[in-house]
């Protein structure tokens, strides 16, 4: 009789099943293989919660999206912030990922719009310019007549070498830019910056 839970000396379960579904569950992020053995467990055990982890997570692939004008995460395209006419066009926030936009959004004293860049430059990891939107950026200051870009990437060497490269962009021209003020951690955090860190390295956000 086999025994499907039952590991064999690799530490892979005998059965086949199981030991693809483990597998998928310890792909995604924050989730080791020990993780992953007990979600799958669990989810054999409870019918009803693999159901409807399923369910929700192919209706989520299906309709969730990027705003095609911003980048952000959202449902309808354009996003809901791009749709607003209540939102100042000609305020431009730049970030790097769509996850940035939420504690501007959490904390609400922001009124512009954003631009997601989706990465930062990084030459050493081969993501160089033409990786990233910046015609898509261009577009959308000239159409918009934004008149300041505000830069809120962290002060990692890749979020510092983004900037400088959206400087010379801008350089000579009418559009404004300005970065946060220091306060915000650096490495990708800018996303669980707490509100009040947040709205404070934004008034104190400073001209190039
Ligand atoms: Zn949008």
């Amino acid at each position: 009789m086999s025994r499907p839970f039952e590991a064999n000396e690799g530490g892979e379960f005998q059965s086949p099943a199981l030991e693809r579904l483990v597998r998928s569950l310890a792909r995604l992020p924050g989730l080791g293989r020990k993780s992953a053995t007990r979600i799958a467990l669990h989810l054999i055990a409870e019918e009803v919660a693999a159901e409807d982890l399923l369910s929700a997570a192919n209706e989520a692939a299906e309709k969730v999206t990027n705003c095609s004008n911003c980048g952000a995460i959202t449902e309808p395209d354009p996003c809901r912030i791009c749709q607003s006419d209540r939102r100042d066009p000609t305020q431009l926030c730049i970030v790097a990922s769509p996850v940035d936009i939420l504690p501007f959004e959490k904390a609400g004293f922001f009124q512009g719009r954003y631009f997601v860049l989706g990465s930062l430059l990084s030459p050493l990891d081969g993501v160089r310019a033409a990786d990233l939107p910046f015609d898509r950026l261009r577009e959308r200051i000239a159409h918009d007549s934004v008149s300041e870009v505000i830069i809120a990437l962290d002060s990692s060497v890749e979020g510092e070498t983004t900037a400088l490269y959206v400087q010379q962009m801008l350089e000579g021209g009418p559009v404004k830019m300005t970065r946060l003020a220091t306060g915000i951690p650096v490495g990708g955090a800018l996303a669980y910056t707490d509100e009040v860190t947040l709205q404070r390295a934004f008034l104190g956000r400073r001209s190039f």
